[in-house]
């Protein structure tokens, strides 16, 4: 029988490894006390010391911010440039799989926080190529995003000579409480491989019968060490110094700053991953796959902790999301190249057989005392319909599932609705 914490919905197959103490409460949950126990004046007040070395008199930046288009972006550059009043470099990896919000929020945030931005878009058919290649051996086709997103901003402070790099909240402290928030833990490569990368880095692609060569992964590969050590390059986490609350802040982006979220298949969180067809669907399929949660259990155990859900709300939540078709499947396929009924042959041969059972061909049943149905149906009960949520959720144009599909690869960032175009002198809009 596996093991769930007595107050999340976590259990101990979570992926990020999870310890329970003597009153069956999870690590996640002990560290979370932490946010209503620690004195974030004074953390913040240590977060201005640590950064103020970094202030630059030459009109150079000052620190390097990574961004997507959804997540903590407008929030992470609200507090760097409005309330340290630092001048960031604002980078972003172009994953592909954008949505129209996700590409509008990057644009939203260019604008609003006036800041300059590089934006990496590889050769999309070597993203093509290694995406059909993590996905087939590891059941992994988001490798190609989560490597660029994680070492783009490392090299850019390397090229660029810019020793911060400032991101957003720790998610193994987070979730799992892999830290305490005074631990003040930074940026390692280690972390990277381990977690962000389940272990396989840019050269491991390269083996025996793959068609990844050499030259597809360099864009992924981490800067070398003696590079890294001659920058004293530092990345530090904001949520170690601000009480870090993913939905109050993009209700608070909303509000202010006009973020939009996007309607979701698999989850009832509209704004986390509001910029990405791939990560909230295919993505989380093969990790509920895998390891036999998703995306909706994460957010739902985070809301728990947080108290705007009462322990039943979020089972009933995560068991009407937890085994949805995710809506984009078909996009993806056709990104891919390759027939949709491919695509998802090859997701269900990286079903953990710990977990499922093929009772007969292509049918699957999750094996009892998994963290399954009858599980979060003792919690919370099976609900016949989508759950209500006990908040609103504004900021969203698209609040069902016919919003808008179209994948965007690479986006100018309009914003909708259209403003009349700048005369050509001006240089046209955006
Ligand atoms: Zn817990």
């Amino acid at each position: 029988m596996v093991i769930t914490c007595k107050r999340c919905l976590y259990t101990e197959n979570h992926a990020l490894g999870i310890v329970f103490d003597d009153e069956g409460i999870c690590s996640g949950c002990r560290i979370h006390e932490e946010k209503d126990s620690l004195d974030w004046d004074k953390r913040w007040t240590k977060l201005e010391q640590v950064v103020e070395p970094y202030r630059r008199k030459d009109a150079q930046y000052d620190c390097i911010v990574p961004v997507t288009g959804a997540k903590d972006g407008h929030f992470i550059l609200d507090l760097v440039v409005n309330r340290l009043g630092l001048t960031p470099l604002v980078v972003s990896y172009n994953k592909f799989f954008n949505t129209p919000e996700g590409i509008a929020n990057l644009a939203n945030l260019r604008i609003k926080f006036n800041v300059d931005f590089q934006l990496k878009n590889v050769n999309p058919h070597v993203v093509k190529r290694i995406s059909k290649h993590t996905l087939y051996r590891y059941g992994n086709m988001y490798w190609p995003a989560l490597a660029g997103e994680t070492v783009f901003p490392v090299q850019v402070a390397v090229m660029m000579k810019i020793p911060l790099i400032i991101w957003g909240a720790h998610q193994g402290l987070e979730q799992v409480g892999m830290f305490s928030h005074e631990h003040e833990v930074e940026m390692s490569r280690r972390y990277r491989k381990d977690h962000d990368l389940f272990g396989t880095e840019a050269r491991d692609l390269t083996q025996a019968w793959s068609d990844v060569t050499d030259e597809d992964t360099l864009n992924y590969r981490y800067p070398a060490f003696s590079d890294i050590e001659a920058l004293q390059l530092r990345g530090i986490y904001l949520g170690n110094y601000v009480r870090w609350d993913p939905l109050a802040q993009h209700l608070d982006m909303v509000a202010r700053h006009d973020y939009q979220g996007r309607w979701q298949a698999r989850t009832f969180d509209i704004y986390d991953h509001a910029d990405c067809y791939a990560y909230p669907g295919l993505h989380d399929v093969l990790k509920y796959f895998k390891h036999g949660y998703s995306k909706v259990r994460d957010q739902a155990s985070r809301e728990i902790r947080f108290g705007r859900l009462d322990r039943a709300q979020a089972a009933a939540l995560v068991s009407y999301y937890e085994s949805r078709e995710p809506a984009d499947m078909d996009l993806l396929a056709n990104w891919l190249g390759v027939p949709e009924a491919t695509l998802k042959m090859v997701v269900n041969r990286h079903r953990n057989d710990r977990i499922w059972d093929e009772v007969s061909p292509n049918r699957w049943v999750r094996r009892p005392g998994t963290g399954a149905a009858e599980e979060l149906e003792d919690i919370g009960g099976i609900p016949a319909s989508q759950p209500e949520l006990p908040w609103s959720q504004p900021g969203c144009s698209t609040h069902c599932k016919d919003a808008e599909r179209k994948l965007i690869t690479v986006g100018r960032g309009v914003k909708y609705p259209l403003p009349p175009p700048l005369p050509e002198d001006e240089g046209g809009y955006l």
